[in-house]
């Protein structure tokens, strides 16, 4: 099935035809800057790159320019997947867009509010341009949708957990649903207690037992657990309050500090891209050094948390563009992990390939690999497997 893969931003809407059988990607792209001035798509398109200046006053017109872009290769579209931030309360799975599940994915907006309302207009648009296409919503959040109580409970007080759906809600589901598919195939049904490390510009674990989600490191919203490129990860919450008070921020200036302003970039003081980092280490720059010290602390700090929540672990799996490229941040991560009994072999994670493999020596105690995400794949074969 050609199924078209749609993540809508307030500004951005990024888009991948690929067929769900054999995985071809015919095109991908990005509209960007859309309400700006100097909006563009660059895209690929049959395996050559282009961009296209044009003007994208709003979403629709951006949904427009992409279907005359697809218009350019063979694989007409059979299906569109829209990823969705934020599903809260109401999708433990992928669903097919009705006007009830529309209304859900904006029900829930204030939740994640610089994604979710982009993604339901566009969702919107998408069944009103092209109103014989079938469109799926896949939640980022679903694959975590099932975590026991303990895990996703907060110790809040009743009434505003339930009136307000404070809870854990997680992230990057959908990458972490491929990642267990994958390694369930790749590894022949021998990986039971599993934690893939999702270490991008956004980061997160999650622990998998036999499929099922047990415990994850963000929280609410992506900004809990890990060290990440701009987000501060997990910190004493009265330090909001402590800043509100005593350094007279705003909530406001609060939120885009801790999300945007803080993590590797606010340690290193370079950048918040970890080749920078690690370059800067690499040259002798101590406060970088503290960054990759502090983020793989965390990594490994984290990794053992969400073992414990499956009461041991069999595999590991490093994926995104850090987890995927970084073989010295993962074989840092494997010395602070030496106490459980994981090895990694220096040639095997010196290994460069788009294909799962792995990293660690026979008698590690743990398998750990490295699998590229498919975050796309995974869309696309939800919409198959509800449309299809
Ligand atoms: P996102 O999709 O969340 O924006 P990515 O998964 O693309 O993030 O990951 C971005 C991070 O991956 C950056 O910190 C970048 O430094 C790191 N990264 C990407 N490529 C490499 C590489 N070849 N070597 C080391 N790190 C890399």
């Amino acid at each position: 099935m050609n199924v078209l893969v749609i993540n809508a931003g307030s500004s951005s809407l990024k888009f991948q035809l690929l067929d769900t059988q054999t995985g071809t990607v015919f095109a991908k792209g990005n509209c960007e800057r859309i309400g700006i001035d100097g909006s563009f798509i660059g895209y690929t398109l049959n395996g050559e790159k282009g961009t296209l200046e044009v003007e994208m006053p709003d979403h629709r017109t951006a949904v427009g320019h992409v279907f005359d872009l697809l218009k350019g290769v063979d694989a007409p579209i059979e299906g569109i997947g829209h990823r969705v931030v934020q599903g809260g309360w109401y999708f433990p799975e992928s669903a097919v867009v009705t006007d009830e599940t529309l209304g859900w994915v904006r029900e829930v907006a204030p939740l994640a509010p610089l994604h979710n309302y982009a993604e339901a207009d566009v969702i919107e648009i998408c069944r009103d341009m092209f109103p014989d296409l079938g469109n799926v919503i896949v939640p980022d959040t679903a694959f975590h949708y099932n975590m026991p109580e303990h895990a996703w409970r907060y110790a809040l007080p009743r009434d505003v957990v339930d009136k307000y759906h404070v809870r854990k809600y997680g992230a990057h589901g959908t990458s972490h649903r491929y990642i267990w598919r994958t390694v369930n195939e790749f590894l022949g049904g021998e990986a039971h207690k599993v934690v893939s490390c999702h270490l991008g510009s956004g980061a997160s674990l999650c622990a998998i037992e036999d499929g099922r989600c047990k415990d994850t490191t963000m929280g609410l919203t992506p900004l809990d657990g890990l060290i990440m490129g701009t987000r501060c990860g997990t910190l004493d919450p009265a330090t909001v309050f402590y800043l509100y008070r005593e350094a007279g921020m705003s909530i406001d200036e609060i939120d885009t500090m801790m999300n945007k302003q803080s993590g590797l970039l606010a340690v290193s003081g370079v950048s918040s891209d970890s080749r920078d980092v690690i370059a800067g280490m690499e040259e002798g720059n101590n406060d970088c050094k503290v960054a990759v010290e502090m983020f793989t602390y965390r990594v490994a700090q984290l990794f053992a948390e969400m073992a414990a929540s499956m009461e041991g672990v069999d595999t590991m799996v490093y994926t995104a563009g850090i987890g995927e490229n970084s073989d010295y941040l993962r074989a840092a991560v494997a010395e602070r992990l030496g106490w459980m009994g994981v090895k990694i072999d220096p040639e095997l994670n010196a290994v460069r390939s788009d294909d799962p493999r792995v990293i660690s020596t026979p008698d590690s105690a743990i398998k750990v690999l490295v699998v590229p995400t498919n975050e796309e794949l995974m869309i696309a074969l939800d919409v198959e497997a509800l449309l299809g």
